[in-house]
C-alpha cells in the first residue's frame, strides 16, 4: 500500500513536523520521515479533515445544480472529509429509503463521508412528523434532522420532533425563519432595503424562532442546533441559553462572517441568500460569537443553483450561494488573520465540534498517531483570485467571483488516501 509523508507542516499552526500516513491512519509524526509520496507542507498548516454540518448536494432531483459526485469533489477541494447532505431534495429525504439512497451514493463516490440529514416533517410541509426513527435505524444512521430551507414553525411539531430524537441521541437543526414576518422578503430589513425598495427580512423573524426553540429544548430536555445564525440578537439569545445550561449549538456560515448587506446595492443576485446578509454590527457580533464559542461551528450552507435560477433579476432569483471550496480561505480572512481564532480553534469550529454535533464517529479526531488519516493541508499565505469558471462544484454561484481570498487547500486526505494533491483533485 502506498505511504504518504507530509513534510514540514505546522500541525494546528504549531511547530513544523512531518506526518506519515499508512494503512488509512496517521502512522508517525516526527522529523525525517519517509514515504512513497511526499507532500511539501512548508508554510502550510495541517488540520483534521473539515466536517460540514450543512451542505446541499441536490441529488436526487436537481442533478443540474449538483450531484453527490460533484458536491463531494467540491468538498474535497475545500478540505472537507465529511458533509451532511440536507434533506430538501426531490424526493425529500423524509424516509429511510431516500436517506439510504443518498448514503449509498456517497459510499460509491467515496471522496468524503456523506451523512444524510433527515427531514423533520413529511415533504418539509410542517404538518406531519417524518419517520425519524426509521431514518435513524437505517443504514444511513441519521442523527441530524432538519427541514432546512423551511422553518419548523409550528410549536407543537417542533416540540414533538425534539422529544422524538432523544431516543437515538439525535438533534433537530432548525432553519429559524418566522414565515409570516418574512413573507415576500428579499433582503435584510434595514437602511439598504429601504433605499432599494426591496421587502425587508427583519432580524426578529430569526430571533423569535431561536428564542422559542431554546425554551422548547429546555422544556423537553433535548438537543437543538440552530442553522446559519445571522444576527447580533441571535448571538445574544444563544449566549443566554448556554449560560442557562440549555443543550443548544449554533452555526454561522462563511458568507455571514464576510459580507454585509451593502453588496445588495449591486442588485447582483449572487448575493441573494437565506437568511440574508446582514449589517456590519451583525457581522461583528457573529465573528465575536464564533471567537468566544457562543457559536460552536462554521457550516457552509453550500447551496448550488444552475445559471437559469440565479442569472435573472433579483426578485426572481433563487436564494443561496456555493461555499465548500472557499470556506477555509474565508475563515482565514475573517477570523484567523484578525487574531480572533487560532488554527487549533479553527480545527475545533470546522472539524471537531461539527463531528461531535452530528455524531460522526471517526471524523474530527486529533492529529495524532493512530487517528484515522482525515487531514487538510492548507497554505494560508497564497492569495487566489476566485474564478467561478474554475470551480469544481457543478454550479457557478460563488459570491466571491473576482475577489482575492487568502489561502489554498494544497492537499486533502480521506481515509488515508489523497482526494486532493497539489491543489487539484487527485
Ligand atoms: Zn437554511
Amino acid at each position: 500500500m502506498t505511504t504518504y509523508v507530509i513534510k514540514d507542516v505546522a500541525i494546528l499552526g504549531g511547530a513544523e513536523s512531518d506526518i506519515k500516513i499508512a494503512d488509512g491512519v496517521i502512522a508517525a509524526i516526527g522529523s525525517g520521515l519517509t514515504g512513497d509520496v511526499v507532500v511539501n507542507g512548508k508554510g502550510c498548516v495541517a488540520l483534521p479533515g473539515l466536517v460540514d454540518l450543512h451542505t446541499h448536494l441536490r441529488e436526487p432531483g436537481r442533478e443540474d445544480a449538483e450531484t453527490v459526485l460533484s458536491g463531494s469533489q467540491a468538498a474535497a477541494m475545500g478540505g472537507f472529509t465529511s458533509v451532511h447532505a440536507m434533506a430538501n431534495t426531490n424526493p425529500v429525504a423524509d424516509t429511510a429509503g431516500v436517506v439510504e439512497q443518498v448514503w449509498r451514493l456517497g459510499q460509491q463516490v467515496n471522496l468524503v463521508d456523506v451523512r444524510p440529514v433527515g427531514a423533520v416533517t413529511v415533504g418539509l410541509e410542517g404538518t406531519a412528523l417524518a419517520e425519524l426513527g426509521a431514518m435513524a435505524e437505517s443504514a444511513a444512521a441519521v442523527r441530524v434532522f432538519s427541514d432546512d430551507g423551511k422553518c419548523v414553525h409550528d410549536s407543537v411539531m417542533m416540540r414533538r420532533a425534539l422529544e422524538y430524537v432523544k431516543a437515538f441521541d439525535g438533534v433537530v437543526a432548525q432553519h429559524a425563519q418566522e414565515p409570516r414576518l418574512t413573507e415576500g422578503a428579499q433582503m435584510n430589513e434595514g437602511v439598504i432595503s429601504g433605499k432599494l425598495g426591496l421587502t425587508g427580512w427583519p432580524a426578529v423573524a430569526e430571533e423569535a424562532i431561536i428564542a422559542r426553540d431554546v425554551l422548547l429544548a429546555e422544556h423537553v430536555g433535548s438537543r437543538l442546533h440552530v442553522c446559519h445564525l445571522s444576527t447580533a440578537g441571535s448571538v445574544d439569545i444563544i449566549r443566554w441559553a448556554k449560560a442557562r445550561g440549555i443543550n443548544v449549538t449554533a452555526e454561522v456560515t462563511p458568507h455571514h462572517l464576510y459580507f454585509t448587506d451593502d453588496v445588495v446595492e449591486t442588485y447582483n443576485p449572487v448575493f441573494k441568500v437565506n437568511p440574508p446578509l446582514r449589517t456590519r454590527a451583525d457581522v461583528e457580533a457573529v465573528r465575536a460569537g464564533l471567537a468566544d464559542g457562543t457559536i460552536d461551528i462554521v457550516a457552509t450552507d453550500h447551496a448550488p443553483h444552475p445559471a437559469e435560477d440565479k442569472d435573472c433579476e433579483w426578485a426572481a432569483a433563487a436564494f443561496g450561494m456555493t461555499g465548500l471550496e472557499s470556506a477555509l480561505a474565508i475563515v482565514n480572512d475573517t477570523m484567523v488573520k484578525p487574531g480572533l481564532l487560532t488554527w487549533a480553534q479553527v480545527a475545533d469550529r470546522m472539524s471537531i465540534a461539527p463531528a461531535h454535533i452530528g455524531r460522526v464517529l471517526d471524523q474530527g479526531q486529533p492529529l495524532e498517531v493512530g487517528s484515522p488519516a482525515h487531514i487538510v493541508v492548507f497554505n494560508p499565505n497564497i492569495d487566489i483570485e476566485v474564478d467561478p469558471t474554475r470551480t469544481v462544484s457543478a454550479s457557478r454561484n460563488t459570491p466571491y467571483a473576482g475577489y482575492v481570498l487568502p489561502g489554498k487547500v494544497v492537499a486533502t486526505f480521506y481515509r488515508g488516501r489523497p482526494t486532493v494533491l497539489d491543489g487539484a483533485l487527485a
